[in-house]
């Protein structure tokens, strides 16, 4: 029998693993400049926290969970994304008393139970941030500032910003009803999924995909016009604040998350370079949340960015793995000699490659001139003179130079 990875998942190596460790390495470097400090939570967690966390009505928590029973008879779920998660473990770890301010970044696999196709999976993997403890319009535009500065670190510039406000509970109520009365008129025109979108999320009929849909809600009425003076008042400040980081973004009063756990900022970052799956990036502010899942009543706020997506747009990114320096030798009578230069370089941090067994000279010069910078090639001359030529394979020029002197070339 012939094992196949299963459907909706995938290897991750050669290019596809380079581009993947680039970008967490991007995103590392971007959130920890803005204070965020990595966490890792587990992988599965009780299938309750993200009933609750994510909400009953969503596409995630209705259709796209891998849920199971564990031996010990624990319904348990693959977290299908990482806020539920992380606001869990501040919950659970008591950060609430011990920082004003909590700043997490995360990364790693997540499941969803979805149609595979391009740039959709059903494992597929975050990198995302969360911060608790503010509700200040100031970090929510630096939230969206850290984004973006992310994509801009990996060189992916034709993108455009998102943003809009769903409002508190209490504006968002009141919107809910004069948006319910708009859609009961054009019910029947509208896909089967909003029939049931208008009974359990009536705001989410807003952001459907399906053309006659978006034709019927064309006239929709605008959320924005519903918000009560304090969620304006942060929505003012938001836009305020984005110009003033610089960040260039659109308001977009149709874009409402899927999930049910947002408050005032939602955001997304979005490309038309990928088709139906445009969104690599979303997010925004969660204010109830850790409240319902237990915590105290903390304001927050978070986004994560799909990384394959991410991986489908970077271009010329820098990739250059090669080694240092290819060190050839010539014959046994070398051999020795040879592995205590290769020490000594390795020693002083230079990234050395040679062959275990003896090669031909010109095998050895066809692996190098593909995996390394630079060649030295060993023979009973160099042994005796202590001269090695460094030949540098991009310049094609080559320098007789000592070890010491080799290794205060890489040192500068
Ligand atoms: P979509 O509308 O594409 O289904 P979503 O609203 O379900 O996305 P979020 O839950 O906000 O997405 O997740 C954030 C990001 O994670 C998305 O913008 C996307 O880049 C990525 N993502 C979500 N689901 C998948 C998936 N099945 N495969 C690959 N990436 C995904
Ligand atoms: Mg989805």
């Amino acid at each position: 029998m012939i094992h196949k990875a299963i459907r909706g998942t995938k290897d991750i190596y050669g290019e596809s693993i380079d581009k993947f460790d680039y970008i967490i390495k991007q995103a590392e470097e971007t959130f920890k400049d803005k204070g965020y400090r990595h966490i890792i939570t587990p992988t599965f967690e009780h299938t309750s926290l993200f009933q609750r966390g994510i909400g009953e009505g969503t596409d995630i928590v209705e259709k796209e969970m891998y849920t199971f029973y564990d031996r010990g008879d624990r319904q348990i779920t693959l977290r299908p994304e990482g806020t539920a998660s992380i606001v869990r473990s501040y919950i659970e770890n008591n950060f609430f008393a011990t920082e004003e301010i909590s700043k997490f970044y995360y990364y790693g696999p997540m499941f969803r139970y979805e149609r595979p196709q391009t740039g959709r999976y059903r494992e597929f993997y975050q990198v995302g941030l969360e911060c608790m403890g503010s509700n200040s319009y100031i970090l929510d535009a630096e939230v969206i500032y850290t984004a973006f500065s992310f994509l801009k670190k990996c060189n992916i510039v034709d993108i455009e910003i998102l943003i809009n406000s769903v409002g508190c509970p209490k504006c968002r109520t009141k919107y809910r009803e004069v948006l319910k009365s708009y859609i009961k008129e054009r019910l029947d025109n509208l896909c089967n999924d909003c029939k049931v979108r208008y009974e359990k999320n009536p705001l989410r009929v807003l952001d459907c995909k399906v053309d006659s849909c978006k034709k019927e809600m064309k006239e929709a009425p605008n959320l924005l016009e519903y918000l009560c003076d304090d969620c304006n008042t942060h929505f003012e400040g938001v836009k305020k604040y984005l110009d003033m980081f610089e960040v260039p973004y659109k308001v977009d009063n149709r874009l409402v998350r899927g999930l049910d756990y947002y408050t005032n900022t939602v955001f997304e970052i979005v490309t038309d370079r990928l088709g139906a799956q445009g969104t690599i990036l979303a997010g925004g502010r969660y204010n109830n949340l850790i409240e319902e899942i237990g915590g105290k009543s903390v304001p927050a706020i978070g986004f994560a960015a799909g990384v394959e997506r991410v991986s489908m747009l970077l271009e010329n990114f820098d990739n250059d793995n090669r080694f240092d320096i290819y060190v050839a030798w010539m014959d046994e009578d070398v051999k020795e000699y040879t592995f205590n230069i290769i020490n000594k370089l390795r020693q002083n941090n230079i990234k050395v490659t040679f062959e275990y067994e003896k090669k031909s000279v010109k095998a050895q010069m066809k692996k190098a001139a593909i995996n390394s910078k630079n060649v030295i090639i060993i023979g009973s001359e160099e042994k005796e003179s202590g001269l090695l030529a460094l030949k540098d394979l991009d310049k094609r020029e080559q320098e007789k130079l000592t070890i010491n002197e080799i290794i205060n070339k890489f040192r500068k």
